[in-house]
């Protein structure tokens, strides 16, 4: 693999205009005579995200891994300050820190996490960085937020205006209750296959809104957040992280599909693990994707409100989720 130290912005269109320059010195090109030239390149993501979707997609259609492309992919909601579940303008913790959480996988099984940084927007690009240039797996807190630093991250102010508002609201209310959104942009976790055929994924997040501080959920958790096996398939989870830890629902669905259910019925059985556990409706929300390797897409949730994109033959699609409730 040719590691490319520069892709010209101009090239990736609306990624190059919206997403921070560091993250393009991550994107290299897939060695090309390893193109399998009938493999489409397909881009699978939670909620309802054209642009993040369409970046990727374009991407893999120039040729860059699937794990660039989702880190590129997931630049954008990171960047995004509409969204406030994801990287910069996220829902901070109940004492005003924005701390975000991330991973990624690959095709090989390599995975890179980092846990509860402050003040790096691009979160799955970090983690990428800690596979691919550290012996370790996952980056904590200020450690995490050092190495990023070390590698030319820029450190800024993650909390906007507007998500400032939002938490001195909620303080208010004065009694500790953090809360999950089941409408729209929670975190963002994207699978993308490339054209060499291979699979890939990235996981990023604020957390629970008006967490405690330190709080870390199921996103950069491998096995829960996100799991990739590429003989097999991939899941990403959204929702309420402590129940998708308690039964590694990411993990869970790609064993389940090895063992021959489809992407649906995998989903189904992890949404069913987590129920079993509960009497009556929950008051929570947990939402799973996943695909196999031939692009058979699966989708639950708890309860209503989860989508997902798909960007297939250059075509984005939201659909919306089945769910138990
Ligand atoms: N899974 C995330 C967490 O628990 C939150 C979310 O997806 O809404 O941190």
């Amino acid at each position: 693999m040719k590691r490319r130290s520069f892709i010209n912005q101009n090239s990736f269109g609306l990624a190059g205009a919206l997403i921070s320059p560091k993250i393009f010195e991550y994107s290299k090109i897939i060695d090309t005579s390893k193109i399998i030239q009938n493999t489409t390149p397909f881009v699978l993501s939670t909620w309802n995200v054209p642009e993040s979707t369409q970046i990727a997609a374009d991407a893999l259609e120039k040729g860059v891994s699937a794990l660039d492309a989702a880190v590129l992919g997931v630049a954008y909601e990171e960047k995004n300050l509409k969204n406030n579940s994801v990287g910069n303008g996220g829902a901070p913790d109940r004492d005003g820190n924005v701390t975000l959480d991330a991973c990624v996988m690959d095709h090989n099984g390599n995975c890179g996490a980092v846990l509860a940084v402050e003040n790096i927007m691009h979160v799955a690009a970090l983690a990428q960085d800690v596979m691919e240039k550290t012996p370790h797996v996952i980056l904590a807190g200020e450690g995490a937020k050092k190495f990023a630093i070390e590698q030319g991250f820029t450190p800024e102010d993650l909390l906007t205006e507007s998500s400032k508002k939002a938490w001195k609201e909620w303080l208010k209310k004065g009694d500790y209750h953090p809360e999950i959104n089941v409408e729209n942009h929670d975190t963002i976790g994207m699978l993308c296959i490339d054209k060499q055929g291979n699979l890939s994924g990235a996981c990023t997040t604020s957390g629970l809104a008006y967490k405690m501080y330190g709080r870390v959920g199921d996103s950069p958790i491998i096995g829960s957040g996100l799991y990739i096996d590429n003989n097999v398939g991939g899941a990403v989870a959204t929702g309420l992280g402590e129940e998708v830890i308690k039964t590694v629902g990411s993990f869970l669905i790609v064993e389940l599909m090895r063992q021959g259910r489809s992407p649906q019925e995998a989903c189904e059985e992890a949404i069913n693990r987590i129920l079993e556990k509960h009497e009556g409706k929950p008051d929570f929300q947990v939402a799973y994707l996943a695909t196999n390797k031939k692009g058979d897409i699966g989708a639950y949730s708890v309860v209503s409100g989860f989508s997902y994109t798909h960007n297939k033959n250059k075509i984005n699609q939201n659909t919306n989720s089945n769910s138990v409730y």
